[in-house]
């Protein structure tokens, strides 16, 4: 060292500085790794969860959202500045821990930058150094001054949390501060007559504090050297020890909640890893009741959120005023964690987690009941944070107990006993197909288990189109089945229904945490699939996709009926007429578990595109951005609390748009958007439309367009005002 003492040579207050420097060093280990303990103690208590499997796969995955920083960019902001901070705290760890090292040997260099490396690394930290200070202050003043709406704290979710955030951005900005000034003040010595002269990087905060320091003596830039240094080393330990009782966890937790994030995201969480569903009745409990049936890794998440509130920001069902926020689900969680596990003190749990404010709980049964499960905040959160599960963990728990919804009861009854959840007859699923003018233009098979008793195996069909309940019953969704049915006649498609041995597909039943129910419609349904020998499904509805491609096993490969017309389009099967309305302007609105849960959003609107005239716009909100219309997780049959529906929202962001139909793929958003228009006073200058039945309208028949569409729109009009329903409880008059 030249110039100036290092600060292991240094005496103060009658200790060695390489004492006092190797004290701090033990000190704050010890403390961090007391603290580490501390927080994995309910981890290892908490429920198993296997996600050791494909490790490349993980580490893949570490590359592209930990390093590779990959959300971050979807919001430009605050985005942009997080990829900063990253980068250069990445580049200044090996600077942090050689100035730590050098505190107790003064010589010390980080192996590979004893040569020319160390004036270039040095360079390329004066201005990791500066990037990450200026951050820091740019940080504070936007949550200072133009306090983002996403990082407050609504009253009912506690106390605001930007306090801590700017006392810990401060903390950052301390320690580049004092990390540049002790380094200033080394280079500042050299410059006295007879000393070498140590470069610092040109207009880096390092090289600005040194200029200031020009004129200082060399005791004042030994004691300026020997104080930022002791600054530098508690504020990196104070932080490493604070950072685990907030929301600054995730600095040292989010590379091992990347590397164990879910892989297959769309598949719902079993009820107990590791108890296959022969053995569910051994399981005592079913769900999550305590925070210990949550499981390591749905704790990890707990400890990894950053709090930055993108995930509220794209829930639907916080933005419609439901008493629903993920990122509260986890705050609360977590906070619930430190205050039962405290790092003083012994740890007390079994508190159940759902009830009156009163008993200790954190949450309300309707803040569980308000998730649609349509993946919005697990989409965007950029460390991987997971909630279906844990949601959905929760129902398990509360049907467990008993505790189900008043409006939900009538509907699960009625599955239970009929299948359905509208308590129709069985012998009725087919009844929109079997109607006698439809079979003369459409003749549909069917396929269900009387027809196999009587004509022998599958009735001669290769594809089985899996209708699902809502399109059986629902008299304006029967269109939708006749659509489907006509396309894939029309392309030649060799199928049939199940008819009466179709049941529910029992997606929405299993994501409302009845997991029984949901097997005994799966099992049902599995049995009658395999008997038909059909070698491939088609469905309409995205919610049966879903449940077929992923809660079901052994069954033939399913479609999604937009795959097989962009498929059918590509390879000319299906040609259009054009569009002759010039003043009908297109949104495709993406379903959830199309979209976000299956990526399937390229097909819909290459098929809409492949239409000769149809004028389209996309919505801000689409894609995996989309937002959803409300009709997931049962949400049919249940009325949650809120200030606006969300389906009402959504058309609006259609005629923001400047769209004036809305298209898309799935009869729950229809019902619902179908309601919004009319709610929103729409009517009369929006439609709805289902893919289906616009390719149905449009197709370029043999027979003439004109009588083939008068003859569709008196017998099966795609658009047809129809009577309300009753659905369960509740009921769906499209309000
Ligand atoms: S799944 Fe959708 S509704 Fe549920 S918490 Fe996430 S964003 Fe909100
Ligand atoms: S869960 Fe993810 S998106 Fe939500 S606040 Fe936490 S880090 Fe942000």
């Amino acid at each position: 060292m030249v110039g100036i003492q290092s600060a292991s040579q240094v005496t103060s207050w009658l200790v060695a500085g390489q004492t006092l420097f190797l004290t701090l060093h033990l000190l704050g280990v010890a403390c961090f790794a007391y603290i580490m303990a501390k927080r994995l103690v309910p981890l290892l208590r908490a429920e198993r969860d296997l996600r050791f499997d494909r490790p490349w796969l993980r580490l893949g995955r570490v590359l592209k959202f930990w390093l590779g920083q990959w959300k971050h960019p979807r919001y430009r902001a605050a985005g942009t500045l997080h990829i900063f901070i990253f980068a250069c705290f990445l580049l200044l760890a090996i600077r942090a821990f050689s100035v730590l090292i050098v505190g107790v040997s003064e010589n010390f260099v980080m192996p590979g930058l004893s040569g020319r490396a160390g004036p270039l690394y040095d360079i390329v930290t004066d201005y990791a150094a500066t990037i990450v200070f200026l951050c820091m202050v740019i940080a504070v003043i936007r949550r200072l001054v133009f306090k983002p709406a996403r990082y407050a704290v609504p009253a009912q979710y506690g106390k605001a949390h930007r306090a801590d955030a700017i006392f810990l951005l401060s903390l950052i900005a301390v320690l580049m501060l004092a990390d540049s000034l002790f380094a200033a003040a080394r280079a500042a010595a050299p410059s006295q007559p007879g000393h070498s002269v140590e470069g610092l990087a040109v207009l880096s905060l390092p090289w600005l504090l040194k200029s200031a320091l020009a004129l200082a003596s060399l005791p004042a830039l030994g004691r300026l050297y020997f104080g930022a240094y002791l600054v530098h080393e508690l504020t990196f330990y104070f932080l490493l020890c604070y950072r685990p009782f907030g929301i600054q966890f995730h600095v040292e937790i989010s590379l091992f909640n990347i590397y164990f994030a879910k892989l297959d995201r769309e598949i719902l969480k079993p009820v107990r890893w590791g108890v296959s569903d022969e053995h569910l009745d051994q399981v005592k409990s079913f769900g999550v009741k305590t925070f210990e049936d949550f499981t390591w890794k749905h704790m990890l998440d707990f400890y990894s959120c950053a709090d930055c509130g993108r995930c509220s920001d794209n829930c639907p069902a916080n933005a419609v005023g439901r008493p629903l926020s993920p990122r509260f689900l986890t705050i609360k969680a977590r906070d619930y964690s430190f205050q039962h596990y405290p790092v003083l003190g012994k740890s007390n749990n079994g508190t159940p987690l759902i009830g009156g404010k009163d008993s200790g709980s954190i949450y309300s049964e309707d803040e569980i009941w308000s998730c649609t499960t349509c993946g919005a905040c697990e989409e965007e959160c950029p460390l991987l944070v997971e909630y279906i599960d844990k949601i959905v963990d929760l129902r398990r728990g509360m049907i467990d107990d008993g505790n189900v919804p008043q409006s939900l009861q009538k509907p699960l009854k009625a599955l239970e006993s009929r299948g359905n959840p509208y308590g129709k007859m069985e012998k009725k699923k087919g009844d929109w197909a079997n109607a006698k003018e439809f079979q003369q233009t459409c003749p549909v098979k069917t396929i269900g288990a009387n027809h196999l008793a009587n004509n022998g195996p599958n009735n001669g069909a290769d594809t089985l189109y899996f209708v699902d309940s809502i399109t059986s019953f629902d008299d304006r969704m029967q269109s939708i089945g006749r659509a489907t049915a006509k396309i894939l006649s029309h392309v030649g498609e060799n199928f049939g229904i199940l008819g009466a041995a179709e049941r529910d597909s029992g997606h929405e039943v299993r994501r409302f945490g009845e997991e029984t129910l949901f097997m005994a419609l799966r099992d049902h349904n599995v049995d009658a699939i395999r008997a038909s020998g059909v070698r491939r499904i088609v469905t309409a509805d995205p919610h049966a996709y879903n449940a077929l491609k992923h809660d079901y096993k052994d069954v033939p490969p399913v479609e999604h009926i937009s795959q097989v017309i962009a498929r059918e389009v590509k390879a000319g099967k299906i040609k259009f007429n054009p569009i002759e309305n010039p003043d009908r302007v297109y949104a495709y609105h993406d379903p959830c578990y199309l979209g976000r849960h299956n990526q399937i959003y390229d097909d819909p609107r290459d098929v809409l595109d492949a239409i000769p005239g149809l004028k389209r716009v996309e919505m801000t909100r689409s894609r995996d951005r989309s937002f959803c219309c409300g009709g997931g997780g049962l949400m049919l049959f249940y009325e949650p609390k809120e200030d606006q529906r969300m389906g009402v929202k959504r058309v609006q962001m259609a005629a923001e748009a400047g769209a004036n139909v809305m298209v898309t793929a799935c009869p729950f958003c229809m019902v619902n958007i179908e309601d919004a228009i009319k709610v929103a006073g729409l009517e009369g200058k929006m439609t709805a439309i289902d893919l289906a039945e616009l390719v149905d309208q449009q197709i370029a028949r043999e027979i003439p367009r004109s009588k083939q569409e008068a003859t569709e729109i008196k017998e099966w009009g795609p658009l047809r005002p129809t009577d309300s329903i009753e659905v369960g409880t509740k009921s769906h008059s499209r309000r």
